[in-house]
């Protein structure tokens, strides 16, 4: 393992125990990538299958290229041929993590998406996150339909299974992953009361221009 995929590889363990200890995955459910070229290869390092977040292992992450063809000591997680579809349409983006967290996954369970009824909806880069129709995990199908769902934001639901969050950064992909869940959380608490009012299409598009402006932390 280079040392670069060291880095990596250690990064994506700490993001999968974080996301264990938020409550956003459980057990060996969610799986994480990050972009790695090898041998000057495109590809990614994912997550093993069937491995918690405590017994993860930096050296039991698994590199797949973009091309398919996955060199390691582990199986790599059921699901990698989405992440391999969004990193291989989106050169823009750097790591994909993926959850059955629980008011992400209710939501993609009445098949809804998560429309703009607050303004941090836009954590997505858009003023909706979709949700793709059911797909069975691991196949073609549903690696398509998360591509093309994501489009050019960062975030979409799939239907009966979860979220698929991404970013430039692992630490931009895992902002998204928990505001987009807690998101999902105050919507099903609203639905529960009333079908929520939207903001307009002109005050989501204003704030994405604010988060364009004011996103990234910066020194005074
Ligand atoms: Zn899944």
């Amino acid at each position: 393992m280079t040392a670069d995929a060291a880095t990596l590889s250690a990064q994506a363990v700490a993001a999968m125990q974080r996301l264990d200890a938020l409550g956003l995955n459980r057990g060996s459910t969610g799986n994480l990538s990050l972009r790695c070229a090898r041998d000057g290869r495109d590809g990614m390092l994912i997550t093993p299958t069937g491995v918690g977040a405590e017994e993860l292992q930096p050296s039991q992450m698994v590199w797949v290229g973009l091309d398919g063809d996955v060199q390691g000591d582990w199986h790599p997680s059921s699901e990698w041929p989405l992440h391999r579809a969004v990193l291989a349409r989106r050169p823009d983006l750097q790591a994909v993590v993926h959850t059955h967290s629980v008011h992400a996954t209710a939501l993609a369970c009445l098949q809804r998406e998560l429309p703009p009824f607050h303004y941090m909806v836009a954590v997505c880069g858009a003023d909706r996150v979709p949700c793709t129709p059911y797909h069975p995990f691991g196949s073609d199908a549903l690696s398509a339909a998360v591509a093309q769902a994501l489009g050019d934001r960062q975030a979409c639901l799939m239907a009966q299974h979860g979220l698929v969050a991404a970013g430039a950064t692992l630490a931009q992909a895992m902002r998204v992953a928990v505001e987009i869940e807690a998101l999902c959380e105050v919507y099903l608490k609203a639905l529960a009361v009333a079908e929520p009012a939207n903001l307009s299409a002109a005050q989501m598009a204003e704030v994405l221009q604010q988060f364009k402006r004011y996103g990234s932390a910066r020194r005074r």
